[in-house]
């Protein structure tokens, strides 16, 4: 089994590398720094380095390991596509995702030009969900290299949502996130700002989820928006078979439109 996970959106966590650098507003009061901080004065062994990139051969293979189905938030204390991790760790990382096809994977970055830059490389499956984090309307580009990558499928986390975000453009996306920060020093967020996502994602037909409205007291504040929690998810069809939902093969030759009987080979 990965790590059990809180995080409403996904159910376990799998971290073979931790440690990052800050990138971007969003990054500002990053929870992976503090949880880092507090493992390493716990003595936990891959956290020796705190808060400093580290990575960890022995946990690349785990999720083949997990017999168990599990939808895997990846690098929940890293950013995938960070420069100092080595292009042959990260297809490593990817071979294991592709292969392990009982698993839904989940990936988050702020790094979108890194993503974009190895994208073609990449040994995608219908199983990795790619996502990009927007905080607000000076990181809408990384939303524009998501779109350009070869996921199969595609996410936005928009959390911390720091500023209104009107206009959208959310053709080729599969699903959004929205959420406020929590914790210590938690910057507000605007109720017209989510209602304005949702309004947007509602029209374009993508499924809209609504995580928290978190501040200092996040669960006080609730996750309810007009009344209703928001957990919708991207739709069967399209989990299963990725970009082939509505065509008769993978137009990338990446997979096949049938879920698959035996692993996948390493690479495509
Ligand atoms: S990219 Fe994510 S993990 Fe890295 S510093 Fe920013 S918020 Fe933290």
């Amino acid at each position: 089994m990965g790590q059990k996970s809180t995080i409403e959106w996904t159910g376990s966590t799998w971290n073979p590398v931790t440690g990052c650098a800050k990138v971007s507003p969003g990054c500002l009061n990053c929870y992976a720094e503090r949880m880092a901080r507090r493992l390493q004065a716990m003595g936990q062994p891959n956290y020796t380095s705190g808060f400093k990139l580290a990575l960890h051969n022995h946990a690349v293979d785990l999720p083949l390991r997990w017999k168990k189905s599990q939808t895997i938030f990846v690098n929940s204390m890293s950013d995938l596509f960070l420069k100092g991790i080595p292009k042959e760790f990260l297809m490593r990382i990817f071979s294991v995702m592709r292969q392990a096809h009982w698993h839904t994977f989940q990936v988050l970055t702020k790094r979108s030009d890194r993503l974009l830059e190895l994208s073609s490389q990449l040994p995608w499956a219908a199983n990795i969900w790619m996502g990009v984090t927007v905080e607000n309307k000076d990181y809408i580009h990384r939303i524009d290299h998501l779109r350009e990558s070869g996921a199969c499928l595609k996410f936005l986390s928009i959390e911390p949502l720091l500023g209104p975000l009107p206009k959208l453009n959310l053709d080729g996306i599969d699903w959004v996130i929205v959420g406020g920060e929590s914790g210590p020093g938690a910057r507000p967020m605007d109720s017209a700002w989510v209602l304005d996502i949702r309004n947007q994602c509602k029209g374009s037909g993508v499924p809209f989820f609504f995580k928290q409205w978190g501040g200092t007291r996040k669960k006080q504040a609730g996750r309810m928006l007009e009344g209703r929690t928001w957990d919708e998810m991207p739709g069967r069809e399209k989990r299963e078979m990725g970009c082939c939902a509505n065509k008769l093969s993978c137009p990338l030759r990446l997979h096949s439109p049938r879920r698959p009987r035996k692993a996948l080979p390493a690479t495509p």
